[in-house]
């Protein structure tokens, strides 16, 4: 039995909305692995905090900290990872665990930093002990490695969907605290939003997405992609050369430089299939891969594959959705 910390963030990156996000509850599972019936101590940051505080204990919690600051509006890297930190101090925990989203990552690389300890990003499983023993991701998934962290305190971050949340029904007590901050702490921080122009399906939660690459051809290109979308209530997606062509913003982007996402079903369309990108698409149970060209390296991770040109195959899907539908 060991004490844990784990950072909670909340979803969309908006501490307003007061909802732990999924990958954070992965984490919390992680964490409580790894305590073997030890404390398992939450930290959630900044406004919105305390609502997503409240459901916690029933996913692992026993004791969730509330860190509110006047300053803590918006993310705050260096403020996240002194508050992880000191507070990983206060309570002597043997272990410090985080999502391995782009924001956990960043922040646990510099709570390691500040604590001089090793890091270990995007575990894919965990044995606990008094050598932490993890599995993790290399090479945007290509590789699993196992390894030891030989450390006094172990710093961690899970894959996303790589390791189940753990519904437990419990309940956590809420204590709320002022972390001690200083400017340097604020020197980097998020000072606005660009919102994405889509509709409320989050690419990084959606249970079906539907995904473009380069055979789209152009930023108009993507219109039956987002119809098709559209009528099966799903996200779109894109791989990066989508992105760099300026045809979607990165926030669609799919893959190792990406969002790493676990859909029920992902339909590929004129996406070559690129390690970098299959690398995000590790957790979805179901791939469909529409690709002119059957010998694509998507052919070999695909369930389902329609060989064929995107611009015919996506409106007939739509239309046979459509006449179901009305028929
Ligand atoms: C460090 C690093 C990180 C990276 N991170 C990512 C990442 O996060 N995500 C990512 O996606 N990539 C990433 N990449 C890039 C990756 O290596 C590939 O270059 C990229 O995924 C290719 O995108 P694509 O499949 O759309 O294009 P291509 O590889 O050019 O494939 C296009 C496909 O479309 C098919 N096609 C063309 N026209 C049609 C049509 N009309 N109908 C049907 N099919 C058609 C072709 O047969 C082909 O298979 C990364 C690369 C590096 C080096």
């Amino acid at each position: 039995m060991r004490a844990v910390l784990c950072l909670v963030t909340v979803a969309d990156g908006a501490a307003a909305s007061g909802v732990a996000d999924e990958v954070s509850l992965q984490a919390l599972a992680a964490a409580s692995a790894l305590a073997s019936g030890g404390a398992v101590h939450a930290l959630v940051i900044g406004e919105g905090g305390a609502s997503a505080a409240a459901d916690l204990g029933a996913w692992g919690a026993t004791q969730v900290h509330v860190a509110t600051h006047l300053a803590l509006t918006s993310f705050a890297p260096d403020a996240w990872a002194r508050i992880l930190a000191d507070l990983a101090d206060t309570l002597g925990v043997a272990a410090v665990v985080g999502p391995g989203s782009d924001a956990g990552n960043t922040v646990l690389a510099r709570v390691a930093a500040r604590l001089d300890l090793p890091f270990a990003a995007n575990c894919t499983a965990v044995v606990p002990g008094d050598t932490v023993v993890v599995t993790r991701a290399r090479w945007g998934g290509s590789l699993l490695e196992e390894a030891a962290i030989n450390a006094p305190r172990a710093i961690l971050t899970t894959q996303p969907h790589s390791i189940a949340k753990t519904s437990t029904g419990g309940s956590a007590a809420v204590v709320t605290f002022a972390p001690t901050l200083d400017d340097a702490d604020l020197a980097v921080r998020v000072v606005g939003h660009v919102e994405a122009a889509k509709g409320g399906v989050s690419l990084a939660e959606a249970k079906i997405v539907v995904s473009g690459g380069r055979g789209v051809g152009s930023t108009d290109g993507f219109a039956p992609i987002e119809e098709l979308a559209g009528l099966l209530g799903a996200a779109v997606g894109c791989s990066r050369a989508v992105t760099i062509s300026g045809w979607r913003p990165h926030t669609d982007q799919v893959g190792q430089t990406g969002t790493k996402i676990a859909p029920d079903l992902y339909i590929a369309c004129g996406i070559s299939g690129a390690t970098q990108h299959m690398a995000g698409v590790k957790g979805a149970k179901t791939i469909l891969a529409i690709n002119k060209d059957h010998e694509a390296p998507i052919m070999t991770g695909a369930d389902y594959a329609v060989i064929g040109d995107l611009a015919t195959v996506v409106p007939a899907i739509s239309a046979a959705i459509r006449a179901r539908r009305t028929g």
